[in-house]
């Protein structure tokens, strides 16, 4: 099996606060990653280093074979321009915890927006991939709707169509519904469940712990820092090895 994301030994830290205490990490093609952990623990700033919304400090992150950010010259690595950077980050889809939809925009547009600005696509053929993406998940009928007309796992169902709009090698979820009503947390992971059984690799940052059991390849749980524990579900949530991962699940159970 070949690896998407390849991390070795990530160090982040902002100002005096080391956040990433030396990260190893390797996410294989087609798997999907839970990443488990208190508030606090560096989750967030794990995904964003992953695609150079951060930069790491030390170490390095691979995302299908090259870094986002850099380009290699031997044992050196330089800066890649931020254009670069970007047309890179295009393979890696995000999805935040506020959705983080264009507000002005229906949602047809806010799915063919990045297609067509960021990969020069024709409109047309946007527009057509944008219904596709709608109706696997299941909001065909609100393409002419304006976010604030949805309810938030509609809205959040949006950002995974838009997300998958630039067909990514990898998907980065955070917390996708921690802002969701209880009653509308459902739809959203069914659209995650769905993508996973399509051999989509994402790494998945949730509590959501009956999720991880059925839907992870791999739980990793993070505390201050570090991975503290890593493995397949049934070792890691079922037979935590580790005092700190057990007392994260008694909480979060
Ligand atoms: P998690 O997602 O696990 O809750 P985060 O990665 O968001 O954790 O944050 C880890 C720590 O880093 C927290 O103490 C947070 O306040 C701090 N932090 C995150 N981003 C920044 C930033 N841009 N500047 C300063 N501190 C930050
Ligand atoms: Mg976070």
């Amino acid at each position: 099996m070949t690896v998407m994301v390849d991390i070795r030994s990530v160090h982040k830290s902002f100002g005096s606060l080391d956040v990433l205490k030396g990260i190893d990490l390797q996410v294989r093609t087609g798997e999907v990653t839970v990443v488990l952990g208190p508030s606090g623990s560096g989750k967030s700033t794990l995904l964003r280093t992953i695609n150079h919304l951060e930069k790491a400090d030390r170490g390095e992150i691979t995302v299908d074979g090259a870094p986002v950010g850099y380009r290699r010259a031997g044992d050196r690595l330089y800066e890649l321009p931020e254009r670069e950077v970007l047309r890179r980050r295009t393979k890696i889809g995000f999805v935040f915890q506020n959705f983080r939809l264009f507000p002005h925009l229906t949602v047809l547009d806010n799915v063919v927006e990045a297609p067509v600005s960021a990969l020069k696509r024709p409109r047309a053929q946007a527009v057509a991939q944008a219904h596709r993406l709608l109706a696997r998940v299941g909001l065909a009928d609100k393409a002419d709707a304006y976010p604030a007309q949805l309810s938030g796992g509609q809205q959040q169902r949006v950002a995974i169509a838009r997300a998958l709009a630039l067909e990514p090698r990898l998907l980065l979820f955070d917390e996708p519904t921690s802002a969701l009503d209880p009653e509308l947390v459902g739809e959203v992971l069914d659209v995650i469940r769905d993508l996973a059984a399509q051999g989509t690799t994402m790494i998945v940052v949730t509590h959501e712990i009956a999720f991880a059991r059925e839907v992870a390849d791999t739980v990793v749980f993070m505390a201050d820092g570090r991975i503290v524990e890593q493995g397949p579900p049934e070792a890691v949530l079922a037979a935590p090895r580790e005092e700190r991962t057990r007392a994260f699940l008694a909480k979060v159970l």
